[in-house]
Formats: C-alpha cells, sequence, structure tokens
C-alpha cells in the first residue's frame, strides 16, 4: 500500500494526499469544562474542528472529521475513525487546577472564572506508537500557531498537583502528557491542542470571533502539512 502510494508520489502527489482526522473533543452528554460565561467546552471545539479540517482540506491534505454529531462518547471508536490517518488532531479548549476558579455572575447566574492563565498548548505521548512524528507534528503547530500571533500557556508544566506536565518543546509549547487515553491509543502519530483558555474571561471573549477562529485554524493546517511534508520526504529517503 505505501510503495504503491510511493510510486504514485513520484508522478501524481495529490492523488496520495496525506491524511490528518481533525477530532470534536469530548461529546454532547459529557461536554468538558465550561467557559467563563456558560458555554460547553464541545461548541468551541466542534466549530473550530470543522475550520481546521476545512483549512487543512484547502491545503491539499485528506481530511476526516470525527465525532462532529456529538455522539462519539468512546475513546476507542474515535481511535478507530482516525485509524486511516496519517495524523491524529484532537481539539479542545482549556480550563484550570479547580482551587483557581473564582466566582462571578454573568446573565444573572453565577459562573466559574480564572483570568490568570491564558494561551495555546499541545501535548503528545510517549506511550504512542510514534512519538518521533508526533513532536515534530506538535512541534510545528505550536511554532505556525506563534507565527500567526498566538503564544503558549506555559502552565501545564508548573509543579502542582493536576499539573506537572514536563516540556517537550517548551519554545512551541508542546507537553508529555503521557497516560491520555486519545494519545497513547491512538494507531497514527497523535496531537491533543487546547487552544486557548475558555474560563479567562478575556480569553473567553477573543475566542469568539469567526475571524480568529480562522486565523487559528489557518495556522494549525499550515503546521499539519509542513510536518506532513517533512514526513513524507523522510519515508520516502528511508524505505
Ligand atoms: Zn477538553
Amino acid at each position: 500500500m505505501r510503495a504503491a502510494c510511493l510510486a504514485l508520489l513520484l508522478l501524481a502527489a495529490p492523488l496520495c494526499a496525506q491524511t490528518v482526522a481533525v477530532d470534536v473533543g469530548h461529546f454532547i452528554e459529557e461536554p468538558g469544562a465550561t467557559s467563563a460565561r456558560g458555554r460547553p467546552e464541545f461548541e468551541f471545539n466542534r466549530e473550530l474542528a470543522a475550520r481546521v479540517e476545512r483549512a487543512a482540506r484547502e491545503r491539499g491534505l485528506g481530511t476526516r472529521l470525527v465525532g462532529e454529531d456529538g455522539f462519539m462518547s468512546h475513546l476507542a471508536r474515535r481511535a478507530a475513525a482516525a485509524a486511516p490517518a496519517d495524523v491524529f488532531l484532537s481539539v479542545h479548549h482549556d480550563s484550570v487546577q479547580p482551587h483557581f476558579l473564582e466566582t462571578w455572575e454573568f446573565d444573572r447566574v453565577e459562573r466559574l472564572h480564572c483570568d490568570r492563565y491564558s494561551g495555546f498548548s499541545l501535548f503528545i505521548s510517549r506511550k504512542n506508537r510514534d512519538i518521533r512524528h508526533s513532536l515534530a507534528c506538535a512541534s510545528s503547530i505550536g511554532r505556525a500557531l506563534r507565527g500567526a500571533g498566538f503564544s503558549p500557556s506555559l502552565y501545564h508544566a508548573d509543579p502542582i498537583p493536576g499539573e506537572n506536565k514536563p516540556f517537550a518543546d517548551r519554545a512551541n509549547g508542546v507537553h508529555y502528557y503521557d497516560n491520555l487515553i486519545v494519545l497513547k491509543s491512538a494507531r497514527t502519530p497523535a496531537v491533543l491542542l487546547e487552544a486557548g483558555v475558555i474560563v479567562n474571561r478575556d480569553e473567553e471573549i477573543r475566542m469568539r470571533p469567526e475571524e480568529t477562529q480562522e486565523r487559528i485554524a489557518a495556522a494549525v493546517a499550515q503546521g499539519l502539512e509542513r510536518c506532513l511534508s517533512r514526513k513524507r520526504s523522510f519515508i520516502r529517503t528511508n524505505e
């Protein structure tokens, strides 16, 4: 299969586009974090993942959107749905450790927020079967996000309970999160993106406009394209 693809690559690269599986983090029944204004993380994830999928497709990558219907409750099914892809990217939005959350009132409802952290984070697992390319893609995505004006959050490496996730690539905001099931069980290189901290009141506002989401999606797609083209040239020179 790969040899056939490589032969085709030499003649007609578009026929063998590298494929990215873009996973919508969480599902309707368990929607993840809740933003400072009460919006479920799943809704942020679904919007952004769809934009990432489109941006990647427009760059000529093959794409597969996983979990967009909101009913994918089994992690194993996510891995299976993503299996044919060359890289798996799970799209999430971030919260903080519970003791940092404070109350405030929004629309006459008491909500939780924390304004001390902001920015994106990327995670990979050393238990993934292809750590080398997982790291290459995470670093490439982080580099592209920085190039688009976004900053890594860095707080997940803090030496406190619940964090302590060591840097794999500090400059590009990449951490090791070895036991995250969706990363370690993936059959492909796998990266989890926390696009921004939605319990931060200002960051939630910053993340909502279509224009911001498009900038994030374009950067992520650029990062994916770059790491996949490097992976392809690595395979071509080593087989
Ligand atoms: Zn999440």
